[in-house]
């Protein structure tokens, strides 16, 4: 894509509180973390009775979109996502800007969010139920799925148009109000996003962007009474938080939390490819995906081979401006996350990993936060192999055999995804049984999945139903039980 005076352009992002484009009651700002003389955008800031005005808005605005015909709501939905697709590159450079991923994974995020938009359209006209005879006679009974209220969505930065886009979008194909949080870090991306959503001429409150602080507006969206139900993704720690909070108060809630995803790599797999799958998930988008492959499980007998070949390719990587063609790995998002990651370069080294390649800060023609990718040869102890540190930082364990390799693999707080690789059709039957995980994959990265059909993980991964597909139907709506006498 050639530069254009958008590649630089500053835009004052407001807020969209019932129908309205309002200001904040303070500003902030986010920078471009591939040049952070950039800035990208300045946003309105909320505080707690500006997030409370959305609240009401939304509570007041409920009981007319849930009336609304399925048709009305997929007609919405459609033009949202249509217009998305139209404005998948523009949309993607403001990703790119304000993120820090690759142009071209950027535009690919906007599209899928656009198609995310398109899928739901089509569920909106897809609530069903079921209908069945009592046990008593001449009694009918059927079960049918009706919206929960006012859903209180909280977003993380690192996919600042799709996470959005699969909240959004099911929360009103099936007839909720939605109050909207986008992080801090990427709030000219909420606001695009809401700019689409405001032009499909929703009644007013039905859909509100508040922006700010997570202990402030975060919270208050968590804490209130009129919101009946939280979808939540982000770390552990905030994810903990929001689960006391809202089972306090008996809200529903869904959280997508943290992974430590593992990549097994057995004798018999296709090295070229398995190495691919780990470059890919561990290290795209500068490995800060929930889903990235940050174990890298390898069998005895290919260990070293695996190494070799891995060390090449990431030497290999061309790292810088997000905008750059050619540019592998952008930037990571901001300083606070750099100094984060050469922080457990040395937290690997101290405790013993042996430092195989990377993990140094990078200068470029632009100020950013760049990091080469790093490997490690860690131990199951290590605190490198076993917390998740959301940066371009990945080791590799050992394993004697297939068991010891699923063994380790599940291993882990963590129960997000897992991949392996394998020509061997026993082994990748046996792993997609018993990995302890929400998603597996075999001979593909554990990153990169698809926009129609369920996303989610267990362990300390995930809380409360599936996101994305016709399962969140299960967290969109709420079960009702009709009994009639015929
Ligand atoms: P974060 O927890 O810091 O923030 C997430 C969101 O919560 C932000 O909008 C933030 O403002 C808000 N928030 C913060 N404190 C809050 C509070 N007290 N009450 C309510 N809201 C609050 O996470 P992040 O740094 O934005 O994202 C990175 C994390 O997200 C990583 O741990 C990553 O694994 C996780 N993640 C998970 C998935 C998944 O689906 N499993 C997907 C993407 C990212």
């Amino acid at each position: 894509m050639k530069r254009t005076e958008l590649s630089h352009v500053t835009h004052t992002a407001r807020q969209y509180i019932n129908g309205r484009w309002q200001t904040g009651v303070t500003t902030g700002s986010s920078e471009n973390p591939s040049d952070t003389s950039e800035v990208v955008a300045e946003y309105a800031r909320a505080d707690r009775s500006q997030t409370e005005a959305a609240i009401r808005a939304a509570a007041d605005a409920f009981p007319h979109w849930r009336r609304t015909t399925p048709q009305r709501r997929a007609d919405v939905l459609d033009q949202i996502g249509s217009e998305i697709l139209a404005r998948k590159d523009q949309l993607g450079l403001l990703l790119a800007r304000e993120e820090g991923k690759t142009l071209p994974e950027a535009i690919a995020e906007a599209a899928r969010a656009g198609h995310i938009f398109k899928f739901f359209a089509g569920e909106a006209l897809r609530v069903g139920g079921e209908s069945m005879d009592s046990v008593r006679p001449d009694v009918l009974v059927d079960v049918t799925r009706e919206p929960v209220g006012v859903v209180g969505l909280i977003a993380p930065w690192n996919f600042p148009l799709a996470i959005p886009a699969w909240k959004i979008a099911p929360a009103l194909a099936y007839g909720n109000t939605v109050v909207f949080k986008p992080s801090e870090l990427v709030p000219a991306c909420g606001w695009a996003l809401a700019e689409i959503i405001a032009r499909a001429t929703l009644p007013a409150g039905t859909f509100n962007l508040v922006m700010g602080s997570g202990r402030e507006v975060g919270q208050t969206i968590v804490e209130s009474p009129l919101v009946d139900a939280l979808s939540f993704t982000g770390s552990v720690a905030t994810g903990e938080r929001v689960l006391q909070a809202a089972s306090a108060r008996r809200a529903k809630v869904q959280l997508e939390m943290g992974g430590k995803n593992p990549l097994v790599v057995l004798a018999d797999a296709d090295l070229d490819r398995a190495v691919d799958c780990a470059v890919q998930g561990a290290y795209f988008s500068a490995g800060q995906r929930c889903t990235a492959s940050s174990r890298l499980i390898v069998e005895a007998s290919v260990h070293d081979a695996f190494v070799v070949r891995l060390r090449h390719r990431l030497a290999a990587l061309h790292i810088g401006h997000a905008l750059e063609r050619g540019v592998d790995i952008g930037p990571v998002v901001n300083g606070e996350q750099l100094a984060q990651n050469l922080e457990w370069m040395t937290i690997a080294r101290d405790e013993g990993a042996e430092h195989v390649y990377g993990g140094e800060a990078l200068q470029r023609a632009t100020t950013g936060h760049f990091m080469s990718p790093a490997l490690f040869l860690a131990k199951p102890q290590h605190r490198v192999a076993r917390e998740e540190i959301f940066g371009p930082i990945a080791c590799v364990l050992q394993a004697d055999d297939y068991e010891h390799a699923l063994h380790l693999a599940n291993d882990t707080p963590f129960g997000l995804c897992a991949g392996i690789c394998t020509t061997s059709l026993k082994y990748a039957m046996h792993f997609r049984r018993h990995a302890e995980v929400g998603m597996t994959m075999v001979n593909l990265p554990t990153a990169g999945i698809d926009f129609h059909v369920p996303f989610g993980g267990r362990k300390g991964s995930s809380y409360g139903p599936r996101e994305q597909g016709r399962y969140a139907a299960e967290f969109y709506t709420s079960i009702k039980t009709g009994y009639m006498m015929a």
